[in-house]
């Protein structure tokens, strides 16, 4: 019987054994992964890592050590300049009529607004929809606050374009209103989700254009101003926001590798952005793409693998707020670019794998799709054509094959930019699983007889 027994298991271990090492990988991950256990460190050590901030600092340090420790080579700082930005104290309160007062309006500046004078400002309040809306509305717009209501499209499939549908009210609401003559601009938070959570993010001031303070919302927030609006009302708000610029400083994007056997000079990057907003604790955004990259080194080296080319985990900066890191990576890498086989993105969350996107055309995308392919037992069942990461789009435009993961992200943006985005939102089997298959599909590519071709670019113009 025990004869029996060890056989039997013996025979479990050579077929592990023999399983292709991106199954290896995957299995690893399920079984003795780390990915969790990092970012809980991750989010103990910097829940708040804004670029220029102290905790940004912390997670720096944090991952270096974590990397040096693993055993993992040319582990190291790369220095970036960033803006660093501070909030302060927000409120927001109906000042009349006197029946809405007391209404519960939790806010968040966005990042990068400047603030209201020292003892706030009061003005009427007009809520709108687009910024066409706003045009029409004329000299009516005029000394007011705007809001921008227009909810993320709930009839949309994917999360992700409701999101880029809407997110222009955050990104340009303050340079609109502020051309419409309003003295601050509110916008409605960018989530499907009907709650007391404002979610932050960052706007962009014009050269031309006064700027003004601008704040998120919650989606409940922004419902009790529609309704105490109701039948044609006049509100009068009033808002304090502190926050401030504090120029630039230095920071780091964060690099290690597993040097490639044969081919050192040619890269496979695989990423997330170490920095993240100044509330909750960046888990989803994007610690988890982090430690995911973090792991797919690790799990190779622990397996003691070594890849034909070089596999290249970055770390990137301030991606919030400024891609500073992102631009910077490119520009330090210059002569390196050329052997940038793919770089993969991860920065949708920590959820279970769906499958990837990627940029790559003609034979490159069929071969990745037929690595993908091998992860479909894994949950990643899809590859389908499109782009990378914020972070990996200098070297997309430079012609590189880019890729960034694909997760189920039905909930992504309960929690994105948000106080809700903490370790706990975080499925420790789900970030398991997602970091084994990112780690397998990296270690494919690395290992490739030929190395992918680049992309095939648009015609100029189309871009
Ligand atoms: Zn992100």
């Amino acid at each position: 019987m025990l004869g029996l027994i060890l056989t039997v298991l013996l025979g479990a271990a050579q077929a592990s054994l023999s399983a292709p090492a991106s199954q290896r990988l995957v299995e690893a991950s399920l079984r003795e992964g780390r990915a969790f256990e990092a970012l809980t460190e991750l989010c103990h050590v910097a829940p708040h890592r804004l670029a220029g901030s102290a905790g940004l600092t912390r997670a720096e340090d944090w991952a270096v050590a974590w990397l040096r420790d693993r055993g993992l080579e040319n582990v190291r700082k790369e220095p970036v300049r960033v803006p660093r930005w501070v909030r302060g104290p927000a409120r927001l309160a109906v000042a009349s009529p006197a029946s809405a007062q007391g209404t519960y309006l939790p806010l968040l500046a966005l990042g990068g607004s400047v603030a209201t004078p020292p003892a706030g400002l009061r003005a009427p309040l007009v809520i709108v929809t687009s910024f066409e809306e706003l045009r029409g509305l004329g000299e009516r717009a005029r000394g007011t606050i705007v809001l921008f209501n227009r909810p993320m499209d709930p009839t949309l499939a994917d999360p992700f374009a409701a999101y880029g549908a809407a997110v222009e009210q955050r990104s340009r609401g303050a340079v609109e209103a502020a051309r419409a003559g309003a003295v601050a601009a509110l916008v409605r938070s960018m989530t499907l989700a009907l709650d007391d959570h404002p979610h932050t993010g960052a706007l962009r001031y014009e050269p031309d254009v006064p700027r003004i303070p601008a704040a998120a919302i919650s989606t409940r927030a922004a419902a009790r101003l529609v309704e105490a609006a109701r039948g044609g009302a006049r509100l009068e708000l009033e808002l304090q926001l502190e926050c401030r610029d504090e120029g630039e400083v230095e920071a780091h994007n964060v690099i290690a590798e597993i040097t490639g056997r044969e081919r050192p000079g040619e890269i496979v990057v695989v990423g997330g952005h170490l920095d993240a907003w100044d509330v909750g604790q960046g888990a989803h955004d994007d610690g988890a793409g982090c430690v995911q990259a973090m792991e797919t080194l690790r799990l190779v080296h622990s397996l003691g693998l070594r890849p034909r080319r070089t596999l290249r985990c970055v770390l990137w900066t301030n991606e919030e707020n400024g891609l500073r890191g992102a631009v910077a990576y490119k520009d330090a890498h210059e002569s390196e670019l050329a052997g940038h086989v793919l770089a993969i993105e991860s920065d949708r969350g920590g959820f279970a794998p769906r499958g990837f996107e990627t940029n790559a055309t003609g034979a490159a995308f069929q071969t990745l799709e037929g690595i993908v392919r091998q992860l479909a037992p894994y949950g990643a069942a899809f590859l389908r054509p499109g782009s990378g990461g914020a972070d990996t789009g200098p070297l997309e435009r430079a012609g590189t094959n880019v890729m960034q993961f694909v997760p189920d992200a039905a909930r992504y943006f309960d929690y994105h930019h948000c106080g809700r985005d903490t370790l706990d939102a975080v499925h420790p089997r789900e970030l398991a699983l997602s970091a084994g298959v990112i780690a397998a599909l990296a270690w494919s590519v690395a290992e490739l007889e030929l190395p992918l071709a680049r992309p095939e670019l648009p015609a100029a113009g189309s871009r």
